[in-house]
């Protein structure tokens, strides 16, 4: 008995930790941090490394290149890890999860028998049920890349952790679009919205933990068509506008978007929603009406160049982030020309390239007229040469003006706090860390391609 009549209940000698690599995009990340939550009830705390870990999961993305080789490598090494742990008596149990997962289940499963349990991106919320049943299974594995008919979103626990200044909120996920080079239709099913309801509970309890920016994730996240509690249903310009009467929440981001589903109600919002940054990521791929036909995107060069002209004249300082895949099956000189001419046009304030590369199951992946590989390398290095110089101008534009910046975390040197402008340039600043959480006016002395920096004005920093 304690002094106070109470017997605490038993501890284990050490409570078990869970290790997840994350890898790919921003919903991967929420995925891992919903995770997370949904482990801590069965007493997992966080791990730093995979050494010790009692659980360690691979949360896996299938957009790069060679994804499931490197999944496998990854693997080997971890199995290692397994091996050492039971030599001294103890037990890892490997989980992979995500994408890859999802697509090439069943051969995880066979070539890697130091696997424990596999579950695509949308069996995640059964976690703790699966870890009970891969413990029953003595050994022998257990795959789950079903697409289950309840909705995940109603599963996940309410996160108890405070996220920090910024945090990612998932309000749409899988895709119908079906371009023919992406994996995503097949990996994360067919689109689904959550209601508006549940994203403002989420958005307001993020809110308490102290967050001021929310950025809505989304496969294709304006295809967003969620139900309001009358079942009516909303766009994402109608829920950026409910969003945006939650008192505290002083910025909101989404992505990504499709160009074709930029609506009229999507431009109003970039127009009249104060807490909506100027800045967005809009995927063009191409700027040939050709390739663009072949991968299914289904807009025109010139449609893209309208959309853009329509958000841009609501929003007239709106920064531009796109991607782009060079080399696309049959893609000729002309094609690339026609991108390069797109990019010169519109001007990117950030944007990501890569070379095309074929993703297994894909209509793209078997079409004829690949192209070589330093054909590729070269238009690879032309494009980012542009896009380059379009961002440090971009930058460099905004020397000797005043952004306000949100800053998030201290930076790399002493006395140094990082944030990011409404157009998510990286800002460092001088300033004391009890700052981090406002939003404070800076002014920019400093630009380079990847970030500003500046001083407080005189008023901020008194
Ligand atoms: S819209 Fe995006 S997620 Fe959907 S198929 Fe196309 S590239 Fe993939």
């Amino acid at each position: 008995m304690t002094a106070m009549g109470f017997i605490p209940p038993a501890m284990p000698d050490r409570a078990k930790r869970v290790f997840i690599r994350t890898y790919g995009c921003q919903m991967n990340v929420y995925d891992s941090e919903r995770m997370t939550d949904l482990l801590a009830p069965l007493g997992f705390l966080p791990s730093e490394a995979p050494d010790d870990a009692d659980l360690v999961i691979l949360n896996t993305c299938h957009i790069r290149e060679k994804a499931a080789e490197k999944v496998f490598s990854e693997l080997g090494k971890i199995a290692r890890l397994k091996r050492k742990k039971a030599r001294r008596g103890g037990h890892m149990m490997i989980a992979v999860a995500g994408c890859v997962a999802q697509a090439e289940g069943e051969e995880i499963m066979r070539r890697a028998p130091c696997v424990d349990l596999v579950f695509g991106p949308q069996s995640y919320h059964r976690l703790p049920e699966l870890i009970a049943r891969a413990r029953r299974s003595g050994g022998s594995g257990i795959l789950d890349t079903s697409f289950p008919a309840e909705a995940k979103f109603d599963y996940l626990p309410q996160s108890e952790a405070a996220p920090g200044v910024t945090a990612f909120l998932t309000v749409q996920e899988g895709c119908d679009k079906f371009c023919s080079f992406c994996v995503v239709p097949y990996t994360r099913g067919a689109e689904y919205s959550r209601p508006v309801g549940q994203i403002l509970a989420e958005a307001r309890r993020l809110v308490g933990f102290g967050v001021r920016e929310v950025t809505l994730l989304g496969q294709n996240v304006n295809a967003y068509h969620g139900a309001g509690p009358g079942g009516e249903e909303h766009g994402l310009g109608s829920l950026l506008r409910r969003l945006a009467e939650l008192p505290g929440l002083a910025r909101i981001r989404y992505t990504t978007s499709h160009p074709c589903d930029v609506d009229d109600e999507l431009v109003e919002a970039h127009r009249s929603v104060p807490q909506l940054m100027p800045y967005l990521h809009l995927p063009v791929q191409s700027g040939s009406d050709r390739v663009l036909a072949a991968m299914n995107r289904r807009y025109t060069a010139a449609d893209y160049r309208r959309i853009v002209e329509r958000l841009r004249s609501a929003r007239p300082d709106l920064a531009l982030s796109s991607d782009f895949i060079v080399g696309f099956p049959g893609e000729s000189d002309q094609d690339f020309q026609g991108t390069l001419d797109l990019v010169g046009e519109i001007g990117f304030a950030q944007a990501f390239s890569f070379k095309y590369s074929a993703r297994p199951g894909t209509p793209a992946a078997s079409a004829a007229g690949q192209v070589p590989e330093p054909v590729k390398s070269e238009r690879l290095a032309a494009l980012q040469q542009l896009l380059e110089r379009q961002q440090r101008a971009f930058n460099e534009a905004c020397l000797g003006r005043v952004l306000p910046v949100l800053f998030e975390k201290s930076g790399r040197h002493a006395g140094q706090l990082v944030g990011r402008s409404p157009y998510l340039q990286s800002v460092h600043a001088v300033a004391d860390p009890c700052r981090i959480g406002e939003i404070l006016p800076v002014i920019i002395t400093r630009a380079s391609s990847n970030s500003l920096a500046g001083s407080l004005t005189e008023e901020a920093a008194a």
